[in-house]
C-alpha cells in the first residue's frame, strides 16, 4: 500500500515524496529522519515554489499536464515573491484605458530598455510587454486582484497594476497562487532542495536529484522548470560577481542563494549579465524592511541628514541608491504626510513595525529625527511650491502627487540594500534554457529571477512581478508542449493525500478548561488569539486579530498552531521563513494560557 504522509509544517498540500513501502517519514519539523528515500517520477518538476514556479505549475496544469510536482527547499512557499511590494507592469490594459492612460507595448519596451541601460535582450522584453495585459487578466482570473494603476520609477506613464486596496502585491499574489495550487492538487514538496539536474546520454533532461528530510533521491522527469529565484541572499556569490557590494545588507529571503543558476551552469547553461545586481534605495537599515517605491510614487520625498533633498526621487533604483550612498552615513529619510499614508495601505506595515517617526509639525519631525528644523521646513516649503507650480526646478521630478502639507508628517530612515539579481540563466522567448553553445537544452525551462536578460542593467519596479507571471506562464506552457512531444502526460505519481489534517493532542495537557485570549507581537504588530481548553487539553487556537503578511501568515499559523495542540506546550519550533509571525502566535498563546494553569 502506498503511504503518503502530510508534513506537520505543510503550508497546504505539501506531502512527502515517499510513495513506496518500507519508508518512514518524519511527521514533525524536529522528528528524527530514519528513512531511506525512494526515487520518484513525474512529467514536469518545477523547482522553486515562488511566484514564477507556482505560476508555471498552474499554467502547466491548465494546459493539460497531469503529473506535475513542485519542489521547494524552504518550509513555506512564496520565496522572495511574497516580499514584493509594488505591482505588475502591463500595457496597454483595460484598467489603464478606464483611467484614460495612453500606453503601448512599444512604450513599455522602450522604458524597460532605457531603464535597463539597453543591456536587456530586446526579444525577451518584447515578449514580456506583449504578454503583459494577458498576465494581469490571468492573475485576476485565478482569484487575484490587480486593478489599480499607479506610477513607478522609470515608467513614462502610470503602468503598474496593484491590488485595489493598495496593499503590497506579493502577499496577494502568493496567497492567490497557493490557493490555486491547492485547488489543482499540485503536490508541493516542502523542505526539499534540488541539488542536481540529471541529463541522459543525449543531453536531455531526465531527472533531478533532491534532498528532503528523509534523505536524497532522484525524481525522474521529462521536463524541469527552474524557478529558484535570484542570489541576492548569497553574499559570496554577490561579491564574486560585483565586489563593490561586499558588506551590503539584502532585502531578500534566506532561500535566494542562486542554487538554480549553479545547477544550470553545471550542465552547460549559458549565464548572462551576472554582474548586474540591483540595490533597492529605500530599505530600513536595521530590520531590512523595504519601503515600497509606491511611497515615493504616491508623493514622498527623500531628504538627507542635513534636511535637504538631493535627487529626483523617482529616478531609477540604481541612480537613487547611488545618490543616497553619497549622503552622510549613506542614509536618507523618506519623508511623507498623512495624504501619502492614506493613499497606500502597504505603509501601515512600517507603522506596525515601529520604524516610522511621526509628528504633527515639520519642526517636530525634524527634532525627533535630529535634522535641522529650519532647513527641513525650507525644503518642504520649496517642494510644496514646486508641486503647486508643477515644476521641480531643483531636481526635475515629474510626478508630484501631493504638496506634503497635510499633518501628520512622517519620516523613515533608509539605505540601499541588495535587492534583485538581474543576471542569470540565458533563456529564449519560449523560456528554454540556452547552453553555452547557443542551443536549447532539451527539457529544461526557466522563468523568473533565475533568468537573465529581461532587465538588463537595472530592473524597473513592477517588472519583476511581470517577469515571474509572464515567463512563469511561458515556461509552464513550453514544458507541457515538450512533454506532449516526448511521450505525453501520465497519471500523477506523487499523490496529494489531503490538506493538513486537524491537529489532535498527542499528550495529555494540564490546563483549566475554558476559553482564553492572549496577545503577542508578530511581524506586523500585535496579534490576538483565542485558546480553547477542554478536558485539560488545548483543543483549538483561533487567530482573532492580526496584521501579518498573507501568504507567510498561513504557513506560520498552520505550523505553530498544529504543533502547540499536538505537544500541549508553546515550546515548539518556529516556522523558518515565518519566524516572527510564528513567534508572535506562540507568545500570544502562552499569554492566554497564563490564566489557564
Ligand atoms: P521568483 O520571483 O523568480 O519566483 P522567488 O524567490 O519568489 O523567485 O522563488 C524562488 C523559490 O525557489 C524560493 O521559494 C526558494 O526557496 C526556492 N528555491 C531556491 N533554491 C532551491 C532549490 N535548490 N531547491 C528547491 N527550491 C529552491
Amino acid at each position: 500500500m502506498k503511504k503518503v504522509f502530510v508534513l506537520a509544517l505543510a503550508l497546504m498540500i505539501a506531502i512527502t515524496p515517499l510513495a513506496g513501502c518500507n519508508t518512514k517519514t518524519p511527521t514533525s519539523s524536529n522528528a528524527e529522519s530514519k528513512s531511506t528515500a525512494q526515487d520518484q517520477s513525474a512529467d514536469i518538476v518545477v523547482i522553486g515554489a515562488g511566484g514564477a514556479g507556482m505560476t508555471a505549475a498552474i499554467q502547466a496544469v491548465q494546459n493539460g499536464a497531469t503529473n506535475v510536482v513542485i519542489v521547494e527547499k524552504m518550509p513555506i512557499t512564496g520565496g522572495n515573491s511574497v516580499r514584493s511590494t509594488g505591482g505588475l507592469n502591463a500595457a496597454p490594459t483595460k484598467y489603464q484605458e478606464a483611467q484614460g492612460i495612453k500606453d503601448s507595448v512599444e512604450l513599455f519596451v522602450e522604458d524597460t530598455m532605457k531603464g535597463g541601460k539597453n543591456l536587456n535582450d530586446k526579444e525577451l522584453v518584447t515578449t514580456l510587454a506583449k504578454n503583459s495585459p494577458a498576465a494581469v487578466d490571468w492573475v485576476n482570473e485565478i482569484g487575484g486582484d490587480l486593478s489599480v494603476v499607479g506610477m513607478f520609477g522609470g515608467a513614462s506613464v502610470k503602468r503598474i497594476h496593484r491590488p485595489s486596496d493598495t496593499s503590497a502585491v506579493g502577499p496577494m499574489l502568493v496567497k492567490t497562487l497557493n490557493k490555486k495550487v491547492a485547488e489543482l492538487k499540485i503536490p508541493v514538496l516542502l523542505n526539499t532542495k534540488a541539488d542536481e539536474i540529471v541529463l541522459d546520454a543525449k543531453g536531455a533532461v531526465s531527472g533531478v536529484k533532491v534532498t528532503g528530510k528523509e534523505g536524497s533521491y532522484t525524481i525522474k522527469t521529462k521536463a524541469i522548470v527552474l524557478a529558484t529565484g535570484g542570489f541576492s541572499a548569497n553574499s559570496d556569490m554577490v561579491v564574486k560577481y560585483k565586489p563593490e557590494l561586499k558588506g551590503f545588507n539584502t532585502t531578500n529571503h534566506a532561500g535566494a542563494t542562486g542554487d538554480g543558476i549553479v545547477m544550470a551552469e553545471a550542465i552547460g547553461a549559458d549565464l548572462v549579465d551576472m554582474e548586474q545586481i540591483q540595490t533597492h534605495p529605500t530599505v530600513n537599515p536595521d530590520n531590512q524592511t523595504l519601503y515600497t517605491e509606491g511611497v515615493r510614487g504616491n508623493g514622498a520625498i527623500l531628504v538627507n541628514k542635513e534636511g535637504k533633498r538631493f535627487i529626483d526621487e523617482l529616478k531609477t533604483r540604481d541612480v537613487v541608491s547611488e545618490a543616497i550612498l553619497k549622503q552622510k552615513d549613506g542614509q536618507a529619510y523618506l519623508v511623507f504626510d498623512q495624504k501619502v499614508r492614506d493613499s497606500l495601505k502597504a505603509v501601515e506595515e512600517y507603522f506596525n513595525q515601529g520604524i516610522v517617526t511621526e509628528s504633527d509639525t515639520i519642526e517636530g519631525l525634524a527634532q525627533k529625527i535630529g535634522v535641522d528644523a529650519s532647513t527641513l521646513k525650507t525644503t518642504m516649503n520649496n517642494y510644496a511650491g514646486y508641486q503647486k507650480a508643477g515644476n521641480d526646478t531643483e531636481f526635475g521630478r515629474k510626478s508630484m502627487e501631493v504638496p506634503l502639507t497635510s499633518p501628520k508628517f512622517y519620516a523613515a530612515i533608509c539605505a540601499p540594500a541588495v535587492h534583485h539579481t538581474m543576471g542569470g540563466v540565458k533563456i529564449n522567448t519560449n523560456a528554454e534554457v540556452i547552453s553555452k553553445e547557443g542551443k536549447a537544452i532539451p527539457g529544461l525551462f526557466a522563468g523568473g529571477e533565475i533568468t537573465g536578460g529581461v532587465h538588463g542593467g537595472n530592473r524597473l519596479g513592477g517588472n519583476a512581478v511581470a517577469d515571474i507571471v509572464i515567463f512563469g506562464r511561458i515556461s509552464g506552457s513550453s514544458a507541457v508542449k515538450y512533454v506532449v512531444e516526448h511521450g505525453g502526460h501520465t497519471e500523477p505519481t506523487i499523490k496529494v493525500e489531503a490538506a493538513v489534517a486537524e491537529a489532535k493532542p498527542q499528550v495529555q495537557g494540564n490546563y483549566k478548561d475554558g476559553t482564553y485570549t492572549g496577545t503577542g507581537n508578530g511581524k506586523g504588530g500585535a496579534l490576538t488569539v483565542e485558546v480553547v481548553v477542554q478536558g485539560g487539553n488545548i483543543t483549538k487556537i483561533t487567530l482573532k486579530q492580526h496584521s501579518e503578511t498573507p501568504g507567510i501568515f498561513e504557513a506560520a499559523e498552520k505550523g505553530v498552531v498544529a504543533d502547540i495542540i499536538k505537544k500541549q506546550t508553546t515550546e515548539v519550533d518556529v516556522v523558518t521563513g515565518a519566524s516572527k509571525t510564528s513567534g508572535g502566535i506562540k507568545e500570544a498563546v502562552a499569554n492566554a494560557l497564563k490564566t489557564a494553569k
